[in-house]
């Protein structure tokens, strides 16, 4: 699925599409299947992104069935 990122680096926000998202359920992070690619910087961890409030509700309506 697409979910919508604001990159730290470049202050960019994306739609990167995270395949099946899961959620790890001691730090109540997300995990997704697919790496997380900004169309300027390139390869991103989850420390380098903000969820964007779109990208919130995304993942909330991803993660609110398992
Ligand atoms: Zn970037």
């Amino acid at each position: 699925m697409e979910i919508n990122f604001e990159c730290k680096k470049c202050k960019g926000t994306f739609d990167c599409d995270v395949g099946k998202v899961s959620m790890n359920e001691e730090t109540f992070r997300p995990i997704f299947e697919e790496k997380l690619i900004c169309p300027k910087c390139g390869e991103l961890t989850m420390d380098e992104v903000f969820l964007t409030e779109l990208g919130q509700g995304q993942l909330t309506e991803a993660t609110i069935n398992l």
